[in-house]
């Protein structure tokens, strides 16, 4: 950190030219730029990268600018994915083979959450600055609570038609189950976090508390997601004829989900599974149990 050759008013020339051009890049909304700056200036010691990142930047920008950079941070997204899905490559994107049997790697939805970015649609935390990460992390739970919020509110999609029906139930169960990774990855990055230094400790386990908090009213919501799916396609099947292709995979279809709902713990071992998730609910629980026999 150069800060022995700070001109009185507290930030180098060099600096002040440096947050010109990040606060520019905000301005005109471009999340990309805003984070390859602020990483190349990192690099290069002219921004301090530890814990004191966001103190230094309150102070030198302001409050409000320094909030926005955080929270245009939090949204920017994935470089790999849309929304956090991409095409699966098992079935190509079919979701099954020939209208019999069902494509276990999407679970016959023909799209899966990215790897890259475990769903979430955002850039990955290893692409943040270190100092920012925590901020960064609040604000996500925050903005996923507000779409849990929503979500939790929209009536279970319905359509004449049973086939968009069940597309637009699908489209739901993907959005719920992004928020839910974002909460999941959260918890998870929480619980390894680098070096979390131990003024800190106190608010990153309430960032991971809330962030379980939260996820536990939209697993529910996963189920008796797929559940409306299923009863999809059980309506399918009443309205094709019997042997027809449509009958054929809404039969599969119907088979498969039903599995998927029976298995304990419920979703195991697919991408509607969140073991951190469940795992962190489960200490929280157990917590509670022994603070309340004490
Ligand atoms: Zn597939
Ligand atoms: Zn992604």
């Amino acid at each position: 950190m150069k800060t022995k050759n700070l001109p009185s008013d507290g930030v180098a020339a060099e600096q002040k030219q440096a947050l010109e051009l990040i606060l520019g890049a905000l301005r005109k909304g471009d999340p990309d730029k805003v984070l390859r700056l602020f990483l190349r200036e990192q690099a290069q010691n002219l921004f301090p990268d530890d814990r004191r990142t966001l103190e230094w930047l309150a102070r030198t920008i302001g409050r409000r600018p320094t909030a926005r950079l955080v929270s245009v941070l939090a949204a920017s997204p994935c470089f790999n994915c849309e929304y956090g899905l991409v095409g699966c490559d098992n079935c190509e994107d079919a979701g099954h083979f020939d209208d019999e049997f069902i494509c276990e790697s999407c679970l016959g939805l023909g799209r899966l959450p990215c790897d890259f970015c475990g769903g979430t649609g955002l850039a990955s935390i290893d692409f943040m600055p270190l100092g920012l990460r925590l901020a960064v992390f609040a604000i996500r739970v925050k903005n996923a609570e507000k779409q849990f919020e929503r979500l939790l509110q929209v009536p279970m999609p319905s359509a004449q038609c049973a086939v968009r029906a069940f597309n637009r139930r699908t489209d739901f169960l993907f959005a719920l189950n992004r928020q839910i990774s974002v909460l999941e990855t959260t918890v998870g990055v929480v619980r390894n976090f680098v070096k979390v230094p131990h003024s800190l400790k106190g608010r990153v386990t309430r960032i991971a508390n809330e962030a379980v908090r939260i996820s536990l009213r939209g697993e529910n919501k996963l189920a008796s997601t797929v559940e409306a799916m299923l009863g999809a396609c059980r309506a399918c099947t009443e309205s094709n004829e019997k042997g027809s292709k449509a009958y054929k995979l809404a039969v599969a279809r119907m088979k498969y989900f039903g599995s998927l709902l029976q298995m304990h713990p419920r979703f195991k071992g697919t991408y509607l599974e969140h073991p951190f998730l469940s795992e962190a609910a489960k200490k929280q629980l157990q917590k509670k149990k022994l603070s309340a026999r004490e």
